[in-house]
């Protein structure tokens, strides 16, 4: 029997992050995070409100299911992010998170980038880019470069299918994600 060829580590993780996201319960976007240490997933992430709030598609984040446009009431969503809730996950196990990867479906927002770094994560890897304001990325790119971590991108969804997921999958088709990414 021929052998088989198998994914590269970037699309095994990225392809298990897309699984991981579907299990997000956001009406906004759904994403996907896991945390990686010397190859082994140490820790998994979606993005949703926190334990014990009703499921943000019950109604449990207001902000989401107002009419809010996307990026505004950020400040006042309930929804974890999946990085925030995959690094919060191996905080209450005891897991270190020193010199980890954290594979993402959708590229971080500012606020998990920072929490990543101070995580102890060297290294992001993201399938679907996310735009932000001309400002923002500028800091953005600052903490990147200060704090040498390394972001690249592996678009593993524009040739592999993902499971189905209820924000926009498309780069162009508006921004939803600092709710729910
Ligand atoms: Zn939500
Ligand atoms: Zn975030």
């Amino acid at each position: 029997m021929a052998r088989r060829e198998r994914p590269s580590w970037d699309d095994y993780y990225i392809n298990i992050a897309w699984v991981v996201a579907s299990r997000s319960s956001c009406i906004r976007r759904q994403v996907g995070a896991l945390i990686v240490v010397e190859k082994r997933i140490i820790s998994t992430g979606y993005n949703g409100t926190p334990f014990g709030v009703k499921n943000c598609d019950e109604g449990g984040c207001p902000r989401c299911a107002s009419d809010a446009p996307s990026g505004a009431g950020l400040e006042y969503c309930l929804c974890v992010h999946g990085e925030q809730n995959a690094i919060a996950l191996a905080a209450r196990q005891g897991t270190a998170t020193e010199d980890a990867s954290l594979f993402v479906t959708t590229r971080p927002c500012f606020n998990c980038l920072k929490e990543s770094v101070q995580a102890g994560i060297r290294e992001v890897v993201y399938d679907q880019p996310y735009d932000y304001d001309d400002e923002l990325e500028e800091a953005y790119q600052l903490l990147l470069e200060q704090s040498g971590m390394v972001m690249r991108r592996h678009p593993y969804s524009a040739t592999h299918p993902v499971p189905p997921i209820a924000g926009p999958a498309s780069e162009d088709s508006g921004p939803e994600m600092p709710s729910g990414g």
